[in-house]
């Protein structure tokens, strides 16, 4: 059984029933979630006996570092991770000024199918277990602690549709966010959906302190229906209601995220239906010209239109952030994370 796995009634339920005082429980809490130990082997505070113990009884975590690369600007590290059944996912750290953000993925493959996204692109394998998800944040909260570093912000903007993963990705959050482990704080993670309807409304009721980012890509339903097929199901009025209904119940600003297309979504007519659809709403827009992947043949908006397309919005009050490209000469820019890398084989790790 993989101690990631477990939430803290469950651990201190094993280690009782391995014969263990109460207390054991909250040390190896703590060893895992406050201390950062990579192995049960480094549980000093442990005595040896009971580290064998729990050596044998559960594996510490089941991601195997398969490759690790780092841009050339080294901003970016991306991890790809191999799971206990072969499955593979990518993980990846940004580095930029004082942040350090991590983007973790929430499923192997994805079902949603966007068509330029490289995710998409694989299909759906499967949901990943919370252990799954909480130990891909740890591993890079562990690297960074080795250099006295710690991170600032958790996104789930990597692999695969995170409400679409909804009870486990939350789970793995709140494990993080748990005041007697990890402590992370609930507002510096960001949470991204192509957007599920049902599961928004979820979000909003459990009047979480996580951010929303909603992944629109199009402000009509004819072109978003074309690049995201999820629109089919929930359009795009249906959608913005929902979102609207979010930040009106929370209180908090949203985001909604445009991969920007050249002469398909980066249009004046584009920024101008957005900018109607969500003027006056508590928002931000987020753009990212394309990131390149390998069956999609978009091409990315020249730094004009981009430009112009945050005019356009801004004359609607609206406020745009156009996000860098980072880590792209390894494949780690969003919608890029796929099972197997297309690598050099002198960077293996
Ligand atoms: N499934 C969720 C979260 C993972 S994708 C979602 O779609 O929101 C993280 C972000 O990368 C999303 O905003 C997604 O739309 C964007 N993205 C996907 N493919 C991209 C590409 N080729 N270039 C730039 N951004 C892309
Ligand atoms: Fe899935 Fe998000 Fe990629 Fe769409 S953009 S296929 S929802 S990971």
């Amino acid at each position: 059984m993989n101690i990631f796995d477990l939430s803290y009634p469950e651990l201190e339920a094993a280690l009782i029933e391995m014969g263990q005082p109460k207390y054991r429980a909250k040390q190896v809490w703590q060893n895992i979630y406050v201390v950062l130990v990579g192995s049960f082997d480094e549980m000093t505070s442990l005595p040896k006996t009971l580290r064998e113990q729990l050596n044998e009884k559960f594996q510490f975590g089941s991601l195997k570092t398969l490759v690790s690369l780092n841009s050339s600007d080294r901003s970016t590290t991306k991890n790809l991770f191999g799971l206990a059944d072969g499955q593979q996912i990518e993980t990846v750290l940004m580095t930029y000024d004082t942040r350090r953000t991590v983007c973790f993925s929430t499923q192997a493959g994805c079902a949603m199918g966007c068509v330029f996204c490289a995710t998409g692109q694989m299909g759906f394998e499967r949901n990943l277990t919370v252990g799954e998800i909480v130990e891909q944040v740890l591993w890079f909260a562990r690297a960074l602690k080795d250099q006295d570093d710690r991170l600032t912000n958790i996104v789930a903007m990597g692999m695969g549709e995170p409400f679409h993963n909804y009870d486990n990705t939350m789970a793995a959050l709140d494990r993080l966010i748990d005041e007697t482990g990890y402590n992370f704080g609930a507002r510096r993670i960001t949470v991204s959906t192509v957007g599920l309807i049902p599961a928004i409304q979820k979000f909003a009721a459990e009047k979480r302190q996580i951010k929303l980012a909603v992944s629109l890509h199009a402000a009509t339903d004819d072109l978003r229906t074309a690049l995201v097929p999820l629109n089919k199901r929930y359009p795009i009025a249906d959608l913005i209601d929902a979102c609207r209904q979010y930040t009106e119940l929370s209180g908090r600003r949203m985001t909604f995220e445009l991969a920007l297309i050249a002469n398909q979504n980066d249009t004046p007519e584009q920024a101008h239906a957005l900018g109607k659809l969500v003027r006056g709403m508590l928002c931000h827009v987020n753009v990212i010209p394309l990131n390149p992947t390998t069956d999609y043949a978009g091409e990315k908006s020249n730094r004009e239109r981009v430009d112009e397309f945050k005019r356009i919005l801004e004359s609607y009050g609206v406020t745009c952030t156009i996000r860098m490209r980072r880590g792209i000469d390894i494949n780690a820019g969003c919608g890029q994370l796929r099972k197997t890398a297309d690598i050099p084989v002198d960077s293996i790790a």
